[in-house]
């Protein structure tokens, strides 16, 4: 049994480094920080995407202007047209295609005047967007780098865990110890098996009592004894 529970030491030292590397692998400060990253990425896609909209509706505006000042010219062209054919004679009717072609010909210039006005608008919100889809750029290369960067690490640790889950041996340990153990880690903060050091449980760290100390010396050699205060089963020096 001491045997066993000696191996059984060595596994729990093996279990301890793998718990260690998976906290280690799942906590990674690289983690972190690329979360903050893709949060400022999530934040800035917001605001890009307001300015996107208004974006959009400031090009709407401008394009219902510029067919509303081209239908205008288009008219223009048509009533000139009629109007120097000779197809027209009463000077009247001459009269007033020539008013509502000089009309046409204001109502263009003051749809292109609110065309430039949308276009001038417009030329803040591009730089605004310019200035975000730079931002967005260095943002996205920056997580690029450090998403590499964890891959790299992960990698490292998932080597070791494979290493000390190839060294963890449990041959030899009798199946209900090494139950007992598992239950005993689960409930324990991960040790479930700790030596017994000049009279202190080094799984709690407490001394035994005199009178424990002794039960356990007296203890036949197969029997499992287990710390009173912890619970852990405890390996004698
Ligand atoms: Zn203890």
């Amino acid at each position: 049994m001491q045997d066993a529970l000696h191996r059984l030491l060595e596994v729990q030292d093996h279990d301890t480094a793998l718990d260690q590397l998976r906290h280690r692998r799942d906590h990674h400060p690289l983690l972190q920080e690329l979360g903050v990253v893709e949060a400022q990425l999530s934040e800035i896609g917001v605001r890009r995407r307001e300015v996107q909209a208004t974006l959009t509706e400031l090009a709407t505006r401008q394009s219902e202007l510029e067919g509303q000042a081209d239908a205008a010219g288009q008219r223009v062209a048509t009533i000139e047209k009629r109007l120097y054919s000779g197809e027209v004679a009463a000077a009247r009717d001459l009269q007033a295609m020539s008013e509502e072609a000089d009309h046409l010909k204001a109502r263009r210039r003051e749809l292109e005047d609110h065309v430039l006005e949308v276009m001038e608008e417009r030329e803040p919100v591009d730089a605004v967007a310019a200035g975000l889809d730079g931002e967005i750029a260095s943002l996205e290369a920056r997580a690029a780098e450090l998403r590499a960067a964890l891959n790299r690490a992960v990698a490292e640790i998932e080597e070791e865990i494979t290493t000390q889950l190839a060294a963890r041996d449990v041959s030899g340990i009798p199946e209900d110890l090494l139950a007992r153990y598992e239950r005993l880690r689960q409930r324990l903060g991960g040790t479930g098996i700790a030596r017994l050091e000049h009279g202190t449980c080094q799984g709690c760290h407490l001394t035994l009592s005199a009178t424990e100390l002794d039960q356990i010396r007296r203890a036949a050699p197969d029997t499992v004894v287990t710390c009173e205060q912890c619970g852990r089963i405890l390996v004698r020096d």
